[in-house]
């Protein structure tokens, strides 16, 4: 639908920052490795790039994060754009029901992935990239710098080393499902490619930026370059609005209504078909891995606009 336009998009930011402030965490920040376990859980930032150029942000927004699992929307996109619908014959497109890591799903269902958005369906698409790429983690950096048109971007060495040393529950994964034979590559080169990509960090502004092809049928606003095709587009967002927010989308759909990926490293990003992109960040998680304060933002944000795809 139509967006309703706040008098000052700005100062609604700024409120919604203000008001996360003064909430509880809601959570812990991820501990699993050291590097996010130190992450200050008092960081909060938000950003809002509307598809004419128009930036709005409050808080830390600037400030680059691990991207984790976000990650996964610019693989997979890489991975449509250089794959055909035999894509879907390795990975689905169902909500899984369970934890991004669960093992479990991958047994009983013969080594196929229900979506690219839980961890074995996105060592499936790192696979893709590693196949498909000489130097796939030099490519995923290339993209994500160009989409965002910051030169800056990089992966923090130190995450991407710890990812790997405890990355046994995905070391798992990929062997179990390559020997089911979906797995082409050797499984050690597509796990540092996986390891890399959630490495990678990036800010609201950053990741805002980036994302504003899936708000615009896969053309990137700005430079108008033609990312994906309108139907790679549509897809995306419809795997966003029903696996993108782990086990929390169902309600994420419910309460929001818009196409959406967070990540453990805290951050949230949202798509607004023919408005722009949001994104978010604060490091403590709730049960599911989703970062508290910054999905209560987004929320707030979507609520007051009158954002939902299902309006
Ligand atoms: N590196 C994390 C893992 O694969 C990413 C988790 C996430 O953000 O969901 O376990």
């Amino acid at each position: 639908g139509t967006p309703k336009q706040p008098k000052n998009c700005g100062s609604l930011l700024e409120e919604l920052v203000e008001k996360a402030r003064q909430q509880a965490p809601g959570g812990q920040v991820a501990d699993y490795i050291p590097a996010l376990a130190e992450v200050d859980p008092e960081h909060l930032g938000i950003a809002v790039v509307e598809l004419d150029g128009t930036v709005h942000i409050a808080g830390d927004a600037h400030t680059p994060f691990s991207i984790q699992s976000i990650s996964k929307v610019f693989g997979l996109a890489i991975a449509m754009q250089r794959m055909d619908d035999v894509l879907w014959e390795r990975v689905r497109m169902e909500p899984s029901g369970q934890a991004f890591n669960s093992i479990v799903q991958l047994e009983w269902e013969h080594g196929i992935p229900r979506n690219p958005f839980i961890n074995a369906g996105a060592i499936v698409i790192a696979d893709v990239l590693v196949s498909h790429y000489s130097a796939s983690k030099t490519a995923f950096v290339q993209y994500v710098r160009q989409l965002s048109g910051n030169p800056n971007i990089h992966a923090n060495h130190r995450v991407w080393e710890s990812e790997k040393e405890h990355g046994n529950r995905n070391a798992a994964l990929a062997y179990l499902m390559k020997s089911f034979g979906n797995i082409e590559s050797e499984v050690p080169e597509v796990l540092d490619h996986y390891f890399f990509q959630c490495s990678v960090e990036m800010s609201c502004i950053d990741l805002a930026k980036s994302l504003g092809f899936l708000a615009n049928r896969g053309v990137q606003p700005g430079t108008e370059q033609v990312i994906c095709d309108a139907r790679s587009a549509h897809r995306i967002n419809a795997l966003l609005s029903t696996s993108g927010m782990y086990d929390q989308s169902g309600e994420f759909a419910f309460t929001v209504g818009l196409p959406a990926k967070s990540g453990v490293g805290g951050g949230i990003v949202a798509v607004v078909p023919d408005y722009g992109v949001i994104a978010a960040w604060s490091p403590p998680l709730n049960r599911f891995g989703n970062p508290t304060r910054a999905v209560e933002m987004v929320t707030q944000f979507a609520e007051r606009l009158g954002l939902s795809v299902y309006t």
